[in-house]
């Protein structure tokens, strides 16, 4: 230990440390954030012991002021006086007894953040700096809408669900056939022939049954697709067709919706983000201006496709979807991430926005939503 060589306590009171911090003086609890998250005094600020040498510039640039230092018992406290005494401030106080005597107390906390059950299921999201209490309250009030509960939207579904998205909606009229088990793991074997989001629904329900699941099985078309994704914070295309992507574009555009774009075919795939709030943001139909001919269409019932490529193309949906939700990291826009599950290889591509696009460009013209025939049924 180091010598004490001033009149300093090393320790005051709860009761006292309210009185200084109501007096000027910060305090810190540098318990970690997942457990910081079920409360903490009022007004302090909340720093895990090990990010002090880190943070604690910004959070207190003057070395003379009183910094008082909380954790769950006062153990851990007492370190963190250390460490920012040897940081150079010089009046560090830690706080006897903790949090567990601050309650006892009876003295002012802020309410618990998360419940018990939410704390231990997200507390390897609450680690995180990047997503933390903050990232995690984004992701349970969050609402993404999912179009296909299909091969692609089943890992989207799946982990979006273990993630905490608050609201799913699933957007299906299909039923679970058997040579859908081969690829669409949200399904099993005893649900065939029952409604994929239902069959969806009871296995996301299973999985956490906090988040709120919405079911919808019925088609897109031209006169419900803004009444299915309006107030969605983003839209997955795990779509099967062309004619439901040309409509989900189109709508995503309109209500400026950002739409996560994926596509699978035989052992190859693709990934985009299409970001109408953006300017820069190319749209989908900046990489495929008009629908191909029915004959030249991928995707159809009779396309092979690699039964763990929709799995992986959907978890960087969803990759993509979490990061729009959070507001960190690169999202993919103007970018169009492809691959080759054969090769193991991925590519990018840019992918700017055209200013000739039929649907985004300076002359583009939207005249009401159309219902195309579908050039395929459904894979
Ligand atoms: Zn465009």
């Amino acid at each position: 230990m180091v010598a004490v060589r001033d009149d300093t306590p090393r320790e005051i009171t709860p009761r006292e440390a309210l009185q200084r911090q109501q007096g000027g003086a910060l305090l810190l609890d540098v318990r970690e954030d997942a457990e910081r998250v079920a409360g903490t005094p009022a007004n302090a600020v909340g720093i895990a012991r090990g990010e002090i040498p880190v943070r604690i510039d910004e959070l207190a640039p003057d070395r003379d002021g009183e910094i008082l230092t909380i954790c769950a018992s006062g153990r851990r406290s007492l370190l963190a006086a250390e460490t920012l005494r040897q940081l150079g401030y010089r009046h560090v106080v830690s706080v006897a007894g903790g949090f567990q005597r601050w309650q006892a107390d009876g003295l002012p906390v802020v309410e618990q953040l998360f419940d018990a059950d939410a704390a231990q299921r997200y507390s390897r999201h609450l680690l995180l700096p990047e997503v933390g209490a903050t990232g995690q309250l984004k992701l349970n009030a969050a609402k993404i809408a999912l179009i296909g509960a299909g091969g692609l939207g089943s890992p989207a579904a799946l982990y979006l669900a273990a993630a905490g998205i608050g609201t799913l909606t699933l957007i299906d009229d299909d039923k679970v056939e058997k040579s859908n088990l081969q690829r669409q793991v949200l399904h099993a074997d005893a649900r065939i022939g029952m409604a994929k989001v239902e069959s969806a629904r009871q296995t996301l329900a299973a999985l956490n049954p906090r988040v709120q699941v919405r079911t919808h099985a019925e088609r897109l078309r031209a006169g419900n697709v803004e009444a299915l994704i309006r107030e969605h914070d983003v839209v997955i295309d795990g779509a099967d067709n062309f004619p439901t992507r040309y409509l989900l574009d189109a709508a995503c555009r309109r209500l400026k919706i950002p739409l996560v774009y994926g596509a699978v075919h035989r052992f190859t795939g693709q990934v985009s983000v299409f970001d109408a709030r953006r300017e820069d943001s190319p749209c989908y139909r900046c990489l495929f201006p008009q629908p191909p001919a029915a004959e030249d269409a991928p995707n159809c019932a009779e396309a092979g496709v690699l039964g763990v490529l929709p799995g992986i193309i959907g978890l960087l949906q969803t990759s993509e979807a979490l990061k729009l939700i959070l507001g960190i990291g690169a999202p993919l826009v103007g970018r169009l991430l492809c691959f080759d599950a054969l090769g193991a290889t991925f590519r990018e591509l840019r992918l700017p926005r055209d200013a000739q696009c039929p649907g985004c460009g300076a002359t583009a013209i939207f005249s009401g939503y159309e219902d195309v025939e579908h050039a395929c049924a459904a894979p």
